[in-house]
């Protein structure tokens, strides 16, 4: 495998062929083995002694949909395991410059970027991007200033929210896409870090040619017929909102309900019908589910003068920054998100949080005074971007907490009653059943993705579910994702990467696996993934569930805590991760 490695404290930079790493296939597999071979389960997130991996996929810019990269780190939110994915085009033009994965570690003494062209890595200065109010900004002058060639070129950077070690910051990949969870955006800011420019000229071709275009064809038509790209190209993931809101399961102001009344002027329909701009697509994807709406926000007092911008927006930015903060529009919804965009949060944490502080706040366990006069009341979207803008900031006592995650929130000033927190970070928008909470809770990034518990929930309506069985099909669901998350490709065309189509598109181009060596390595990093973690202090607790999930009815009745506690016990005795000990 072929890794870039730099160290920002020596500022030293290499570039090895390593064939001890060949045996990884790529992606999360490769960046596992890597990770925790080199950061210390013990690190201090925001230390030098962090490190961050990136990888890239064996079918990255061969096959449609492998799109994505990984970003491996400890995260600051949580303490655990970051696990993070962008699509955008990272991946291809790491790629095109060669490379499979890219180590950082280390702290520059002041603000820089790095730029990989091809063979020439360096480290710049990065003083003058610092703290700069729109990542939009950042990405037009590092495209200004970077030299530029017929390659393939992605900018990723941080925000202001990573700048300031807002531990739930994110980094922005080519404008749309992001690395959101976990706060990647505070790791680079605790390095000094504001940005990577990837660029790469290169080109390969595989050994025999016939085969891969066959296999290439063969995974193109299976997405172009299938019905979830349709879904997905048509209104984006935004289609969800107005399905899951009809079965109960959309959180509504800070998961007091499941179903929002506003629902027609926040759903994916609405945001077409009325604000989508453009779709646009990562490198190598036909589906191009990415939707761009426009935004007009009136600037000065006289009539018609309007700043338009384009703001990106899916089904967990309008649950996050809409219905769970009872916004009843989608343009208001468009305005939110646009201030926490540009600054770099990672935006369902933020809306996690002021929605607990929102019923913090008329519960009275927080004043006028922490708030600096901001009146937290659900749809109220004036107050709530003056809160977005006091905690970029980092104003005041109150807002600097907000800016460090819900567990310090609750640590604080207390309301875990309505603290809704998996695993020290704000859930996903789905409240289906208790296989999404369970997903969340023993999936390795406390994610609905990688386990898909909220998908169990939906194709189990009207049956019984059973707490071990649900545990043992998310562990097997992730297992799998875990091989899909090392191709690296999108998970909205998991249907089509089925075995027998994942291991022809590898064979085409000279990786030769069988379905038994995949799962054998697949089933290694996830033994690796929860040693570290388990190294790393992670332990379960059901106690930290909010009260309100459990009188929250869902599309399987109400949750009973029972039911989870007899899951994460018997997943505990499964991973030998400890229970209840933080
Ligand atoms: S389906 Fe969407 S997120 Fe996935 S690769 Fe295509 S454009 Fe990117």
């Amino acid at each position: 495998m072929k890794i870039i490695d730099i160290d920002l404290s020596k500022r030293k930079v290499k570039a090895t062929n390593d064939h001890t790493l060949d045996k990884y296939l790529g992606g999360v597999i490769l960046a596992t083995e890597i990770f925790t071979k080199n950061c210390s389960p013990t690190a201090d997130p925001l230390s030098e002694d962090n490190v961050i991996v990136f990888a890239n996929g064996p079918l990255t810019a061969a096959f449609p949909t492998a799109s994505k990269t990984v970003a491996l780190f400890k995260s600051p939110l949580n303490n655990e395991l970051g696990e993070s994915y962008a699509g955008g085009r990272l991946a291809s033009a790491l790629r095109f410059a060669g490379y499979d994965g890219l180590i950082i570690r280390g702290k520059a003494t002041h603000p820089v970027y790095i730029a990989v062209h091809d063979d020439s890595i360096t480290i710049k200065n990065a003083e003058l991007l610092w703290n700069l109010r729109s990542v939009f900004a950042v990405g037009r002058i590092l495209r200004d200033a970077e030299p530029q060639g017929p390659g393939r070129r992605s900018f990723i950077r941080s925000g202001r929210a990573g700048d300031r070690l807002v531990k739930y910051a994110n980094i922005n990949v080519d404008n749309y896409r992001h690395f959101g969870r976990l706060g990647l955006g505070a790791v680079f800011g605790s390095k000094n870090l504001k940005a990577l420019v990837i660029e790469g000229t290169k080109d390969f071709v595989y050994p025999d040619m016939k085969a891969y275009k066959k296999a290439y064809r063969e995974i193109y038509d299976h997405l172009k017929n299938s019905d979830d790209m349709d879904k997905y190209h048509i209104l984006g993931t935004a289609a969800g909102i107005k399905s899951i809101n009809a079965m109960g399961a959309l959180p509504t102001r800070n998961f007091s309900s499941g179903k929002f009344e506003h629902i027609d002027k926040i759903s994916g329909e609405f945001f077409a019908d009325n604000l989508l701009l453009r779709k646009i697509a990562c490198s190598q994807c036909p589906v191009g589910c990415i939707h761009v709406a426009y935004l007009r926000v009136p600037y000065k007092k006289e009539e018609y003068d309007v700043e338009t911008t384009f703001v990106p927006y899916d089904y967990e930015l309008i649950y996050a920054l809409g219905s769970n903060l009872g916004i009843e529009t989608g343009s208001d919804v468009l305005r939110l998100i646009e201030i926490a965009d540009r600054n770099g949060f990672d935006i369902i944490s933020l809306g996690g949080i002021l929605a607990w502080a929102t019923d913090a706040y008329q519960e009275g366990i927080i004043t006028a005074t922490d708030t600096m006069g901001v009146n937290f009341e659900f749809g109220d979207t004036i107050n709530y971007l003056t809160a977005i803008n006091l905690t970029i900031r980092r104003e005041n006592d109150f807002y600097y907490t907000l800016g460090e995650g819900i567990d310090a929130c609750v640590e604080k000033y207390g309301g875990e009653q309505y603290a809704i927190r998996i695993g020290g970070q704000t859930p996903a928008g789905y409240m289906t059943g208790p296989a999404s909470i369970i997903g969340h809770m023993i999936g390795q990034r406390h994610s609905h993705l990688c386990n898909a518990g909220y998908s169990y929930d939906q194709k189990a309506f009207g049956k019984e579910l059973l707490p071990k069985e649900v545990v043992d099909s998310l562990i097997q669901e992730e297992k799998w994702r875990l091989i899909l998350n090392s191709l690296v490709v999108c998970l909205f065309a998991r249907k089509v990467f089925n075995i027998e189509r994942t291991l022809k598109s590898l064979i085409s181009i000279g990786k030769d696996y069988s379905e038994k060596s995949l799962l054998k390595l697949a089933d290694e990093a996830y033994q690796k993934k929860n040693q570290w973690k388990k190294d790393a202090g992670q332990a379960f607790s059901a106690d930290k569930l909010a009260e309100r999930i459990f009188r929250l009815k869902t599309p399987h009745g109400f949750i009973k805590k029972e039911f989870i506690q007899e899951a994460i016990e018997y997943y505990s005795k499964l991973s030998s991760i400890p229970l209840n000990s933080k």
